[in-house]
């Protein structure tokens, strides 16, 4: 069974990698955005590590709502509030459970990923963060380790798409080669299941 502690490891981890990872997640964003995704993530994960220490929500549910809940106060740009919906919609699935099993939490998770799809509007293929996430939500009925292994193939299969949604569909063909920087992301924050649970 997974408790809160579980979880907030989830968000320590997902931070420490996003802070590795930022300088190459800004690159990213660089040729088909405005580079600015590494210090976005960067901002809103250390928040959301502070947060977690000053109020200590005893619940899984409540530590993901929390941090979803900086996420969008935090991070300005689209990133926030789709991370953001992602981690609230996953946690208000979960309840107020003291504990979740791993079966709840892969069902909870496909719940915030349909949230970040109805709130941003974008579908597999249209390389967003979504190309990462529901490959990993429908590994994540195996185990951590595939789900994290889903993910990360979801993310480079970005690179030859044309993006449909955000400020790189702006760029339009120009975006085709490059690897996106949401989905780069998704890859670390599932990531961060995976070594939570490791
Ligand atoms: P901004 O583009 O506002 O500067 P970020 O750079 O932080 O925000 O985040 C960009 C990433 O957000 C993209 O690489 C993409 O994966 C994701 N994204 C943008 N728009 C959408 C959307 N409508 N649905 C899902 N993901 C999106
Ligand atoms: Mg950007
Ligand atoms: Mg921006």
């Amino acid at each position: 069974m997974l408790d809160a502690d579980f979880f907030r490891r989830w968000m320590t981890a997902t931070a420490a990698s996003v802070d590795r990872e930022a300088e190459r997640l800004t690159a990213l964003d660089s040729p088909i955005g405005d580079a600015d995704h590494g210090s976005n993530l960067q901002r809103g994960f250390t928040a959301v590590v502070a947060v977690l220490e000053k109020e200590a929500p005893k619940t899984p549910g409540g530590v993901l709502t929390l941090a979803g809940r900086q996420l969008i106060s935090t991070v300005g740009g689209a990133s926030g509030p789709l991370y953001g919906t992602l981690l609230r919609r996953t946690g208000k699935a979960l309840g107020d459970a003291d504990e979740v099993s791993a079966e709840q939490l892969a069902e909870a998770f496909r719940a915030g990923v349909d949230a970040v799809m109805t709130l941003g509007g974008a579908a597999p293929g249209d390389k967003t963060m979504i190309d990462a996430l529901v490959p990993a939500v429908d590994a994540l009925d195996d185990s951590f380790t595939a789900a994290r292994t889903a993910a990360e193939e979801g993310a480079v299969a970005t690179t030859p798409l044309q993006a449909r949604k955000g400020r790189a569909s702006y760029v339009g063909e120009r975006s085709i080669g490059h690897q996106d920087p949401g989905a780069t992301s998704a890859a670390l924050l599932v990531a961060g299941l995976a070594e939570a649970a490791g």
